[in-house]
């Protein structure tokens, strides 16, 4: 990395908080070093409190680009100047690119996860999707799926408050898009069983299976596991969560975790601040 960075270096950013853990440093600046190019990416710890200036420093310091996560993603929205369609719709930002002081904010997560999913031979265009949860993640994925023409979008969660962004998650997808979307409480366990079996893929956007949920999963009836029933789960830490494991045991042939997800969000990123193509291959053989 010295020998590499120069008076001419430019700047990737990312602007969140907690954020020591993420792999996203390391995918980066492997890529850089790969296809030697003359970038670095930083990560820089920033809340709500910083966010303005921190923007401002974008601006101010000619930093290309910037991916952004917690607190941040609807923060951010209101100090761009531009919004994706994609990013509009779902109501929050992972990326900035700098077009000479124009910052405009795009979200990569849907468009990472329909890659993941493509990856593995998957086209969500004309499916029937079951998907539960309706936080971050599962909003990037409904809007993305209808953008890329799922057929249906059978959206449950349960009752908390993430229950209303479900509902709206809905209404935009069946105003701006040919999809249909629907939304049932996940405690409605007969219509939440009747819509899996009726998908060919069934989508997992809560956190369940993650810390401190590692013993939870949605699904524990083996019946509803069928062999062509692609089963993505959002959680890649850890690697194979309680759903994966059940599904694996009980028949399922196509089950897949968020690594693709997250690889390919910032592929996209990637792509949108650089120009460049991330080298995802050597990405996941570091990686994965
Ligand atoms: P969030 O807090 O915004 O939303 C959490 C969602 O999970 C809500 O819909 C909530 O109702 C639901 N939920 C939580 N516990 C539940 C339970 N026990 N039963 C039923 N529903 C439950 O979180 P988020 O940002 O959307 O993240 C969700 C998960 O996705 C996390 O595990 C996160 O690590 C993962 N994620 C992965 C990627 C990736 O690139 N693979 C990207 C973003 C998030």
């Amino acid at each position: 990395m010295s020998e590499r960075l120069t008076g001419h270096t430019l700047l990737v950013s990312l602007i969140a908080t907690p954020i020591r853990h993420s792999m996203s440093p390391t995918m980066w600046n492997e890529s850089f070093a790969k296809k030697g190019m003359d970038y670095a990416y930083l990560a820089f710890e920033v809340g709500n409190e910083q966010l303005e200036d921190a923007v401002k420093g974008i601006r101010a310091l000619d930093i290309k680009g910037s991916n952004v996560s917690m607190p941040n993603k609807q923060k951010i929205i209101p100090l761009l100047d531009e919004l994706s369609p994609a990013a509009r719709l779902v109501g929050a930002v992972n990326t900035v690119v700098n077009q000479n002081g124009h910052l405009v904010g795009h979200v990569t997560d849907g468009t990472g996860c329909m890659r993941a999913l493509q990856d593995e031979g998957f086209d969500i265009k004309d499916k029937v999707v079951t998907l539960a949860g309706a936080g971050g993640a599962g909003t990037a994925i409904a809007i993305q799926a209808a953008l890329d023409g799922a057929k249906e979008i059978r959206i449950f969660n349960r009752d908390d408050d993430h229950y209303a962004t479900a509902v709206e998650n809905a209404k935009k997808i069946n105003e701006n898009t040919d999809t249909v979307a629907t939304v049932t409480p996940l405690e409605d366990q007969t219509a939440f069983k009747k819509s899996i079996s009726e998908s060919d893929i069934y989508i997992d956007a809560t956190s369940a299976g993650m810390h401190p949920q590692e013993d939870v999963s949605l699904i524990d009836d083996p019946s509803l596991i069928r062999p062509d029933l692609v089963i993505f789960d959002v959680v890649y830490a850890p690697r194979e969560t309680k759903l994966m494991k059940f599904a694996k045991e009980n028949g399922a042939a196509k089950v897949y975790n968020g690594l693709g997800m997250m690889l390919y969000q910032g592929a996209e990123a990637f792509k949108l601040i650089t120009g460049e193509d991330m080298p995802v291959d050597y990405i996941k053989s570091i990686l994965f």
